[in-house]
């Protein structure tokens, strides 16, 4: 029996989220021969150059739901948008990016289909009909695997984890299909303004280079060395509660249990002792590197590279060294 994945496609500032082709990714991954592939991107303005882009993948059908309401993220506009399609389409599987709008988004759908949903999945293996499901457990120091019982699904991919989807090989493009949607008679909220504090160029969730500071930072400039290296490697700039609570930065740059949870190919944790609650969020980075004075400090003891001295002589003679290579 043949099913029909259909991808949730996350943009940011005019471009797809790279977490949008992995959700793609997982899809396809989670599917057997002769199964379909739609996409649903919601927005306003300047949406339909990312159904142009997005039709060069294999997804044979994209949904592009345009309203101004959907600019900026409002569960009630989204799930007014989402619902209608998922009674047309009544997909067998929904993927979405484990994202502040992914996680949000997931549960509504789901009760729609009457669906089960997995979670923050990490990784797909497909053994014949079986598709299980990895997800990290109790703030990452255990992994489950799970497969659904039953069909509907909704799953939910952590960023950064599984590889983006590669556009078709073919040439085949997508249909893309304008739907104007229109505003719910009432919302409950309304989107006033988005004020965004970010840490740099680039997105810290999906940051390929992070260079992250702690209290060791001692004040907002200690970040200054910080943000340098990490501009050099086209990598953002992340923090431990520590650094937020001492009001060295802002919280939307926090990283751990209860900030973001990454997972980049380098991670330079600097000035940062090291706790569990940090580890939550940033353990399953590729390559750790710690530079703490202390070398007692925790962080060693998952850090693949540690260098034991001070940030602020550390951390410019890295620049330094970058910068020639
Ligand atoms: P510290 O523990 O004070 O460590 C500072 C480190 O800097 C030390 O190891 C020191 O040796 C080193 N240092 C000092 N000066 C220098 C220097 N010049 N050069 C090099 N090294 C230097 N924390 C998070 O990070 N994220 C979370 O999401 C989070 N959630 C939490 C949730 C709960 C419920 C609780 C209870 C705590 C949570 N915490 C979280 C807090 C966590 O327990 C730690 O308190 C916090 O991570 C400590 O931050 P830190 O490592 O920057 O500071």
């Amino acid at each position: 029996m043949s099913r029909t994945y259909l991808v949730i496609a996350e943009h940011r500032d005019g471009k797809l989220r790279q977490v949008a082709l992995e959700a793609l990714q997982a899809a396809l991954l989670s599917s057997s021969e002769g199964d379909s592939f739609t996409a649903a991107i919601l927005g306003g303005e300047g949406t339909a150059a990312l159904a142009e882009e997005l039709a060069g993948y294999p997804v044979s059908q994209i949904h592009l739901l345009e309203a101004d309401g959907l600019n900026a993220y409002n569960p009630e506009a989204y799930a007014a948008a989402l619902l209608p399609l998922l009674d047309a389409v009544r997909p067998d599987a929904v993927f979405l990016g484990h994202t502040a709008i992914g996680r949000d988004l997931a549960p509504t759908l789901a009760a729609r289909l009457q669906a089960g949903q997995l979670s923050d999945v990490v990784a797909i293996e497909r053994t014949g009909d079986e598709v299980s499901f990895t997800r990290p457990l109790y703030a990452g120091k255990a992994f489950e695997k799970r497969s659904f019982a039953s069909f509907p699904w909704v799953v939910t991919v952590r960023p950064n984890n599984l590889p983006a989807a590669a556009p078709a090989e073919n040439g085949r493009r997508a249909d893309i299909v304008r739907t104007d949607v229109a505003a719910p008679a009432s919302l409950r909220t309304v989107v006033k303004e988005v004020v965004r504090k970010t840490s740099g160029k680039v997105d810290l969730s999906e940051a390929k280079i992070i260079v992250s500071g702690g209290r060791g930072v001692k004040s907002a400039d200690g970040f200054k060395p910080l943000e340098e290296l990490a501009s050099l490697l086209n990598g953002a700039v992340g923090a431990s509660r520590g650094a937020c609570d001492a009001g060295y930065c802002d919280y939307g740059m926090q990283i751990g249990q209860t900030g973001k949870v990454v997972t980049p190919e380098v991670y330079i944790a600097c000035g940062i002792s090291g706790a569990i609650q940090h580890l939550a969020g940033m353990s399953g980075s590729r390559v750790i590197i710690a530079i703490n004075k202390d070398p007692e400090a925790p962080i060693f003891k998952v850090a693949d590279y540690g260098i034991v001295g001070d940030l602020f002589e550390v951390v410019p003679l890295l620049t330094q060294e970058f910068r020639k290579a």
